[in-house]
């Protein structure tokens, strides 16, 4: 059996693209509480309109929302997931060990890069409306200009949250907040480090090799 998966790293440091390549090769379950939080702004639910100031100023939504969210979404009896942008601080660490992977294995993966290289790759982030896929108009552009590769879906859009202002306050929370869940992680001993600087293929073999 293998672990359930925890991917830790900042915004556009490739999580997103390695998770699509565990499911499609793994059979994984992706659980992005990114995802889920934009799915309930997109309805207009009172927690969606609850939480889109915050997140549209780069800001993080406070743990327990975010963890009743992700526990009403997840079934680890059946599915091996994802984890994907939870944990995003220490307390988030503890509350996913303690109250949602109890007993199941688990890995984290730290996708390791230098923040400084980061900024540029998310303002050129464009994501696949109707199937997710994910492209970087700079270094992995859809081959046809504004057709998605995958689906041929015609609605390759930017992320409210991508824009300059904004990517600069999510690094910074990134960078205050990843120590402490390291030391955690690194402390409990199932933590893998990867040079997110690799390319898609590298990285997915890395991430393969330590499952
Ligand atoms: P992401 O798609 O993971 O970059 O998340 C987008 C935004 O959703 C973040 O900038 C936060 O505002 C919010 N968010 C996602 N996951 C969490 C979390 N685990 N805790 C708090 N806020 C979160």
């Amino acid at each position: 059996m293998r672990p359930q998966v925890i991917f830790l790293g900042a915004p556009g440091s490739g999580k997103g693209t390695q998770a699509s390549r565990l499911v499609e090769g793994l059979g994984y379950s992706h659980i992005s509480t990114g995802d889920l939080l934009r799915k309930e702004m997109a309805k207009k639910s009172a927690l969606g309109n609850r939480v889109s100031t915050i997140i549209n100023e780069g800001k993080l939504v406070d743990d327990q929302t975010v963890l009743d969210l992700l526990k009403a979404n997840c079934d680890l009896v059946k599915n091996q997931y994802i984890f994907d942008g939870f944990p995003r601080n220490e307390e988030q660490a503890k509350m996913l060990d303690g109250q949602i992977l109890g007993n199941h294995k688990s890995k984290v993966f730290y996708f390791d890069i230098d923040l400084g290289d980061l900024a540029e790759r998310l303002i050129n982030r464009r994501t696949c409306k109707d199937c997710g896929q994910i492209y970087n108009m700079l270094s992995r552009p859809p081959k046809s200009a504004g057709v998605c590769d995958v689906c041929g879906g015609k609605n390759l859009i930017q992320r409210r949250d991508d824009d300059a202002a904004t990517v600069k306050n999510r690094l910074k929370v990134f960078e205050d907040t990843i120590g402490p869940m390291l030391s955690y992680y690194k402390k409990k001993g199932n933590l893998v480090t990867l040079d997110a600087t690799k390319d898609v293929e590298q990285l997915y073999g890395a991430l393969k090799n330590n499952l």
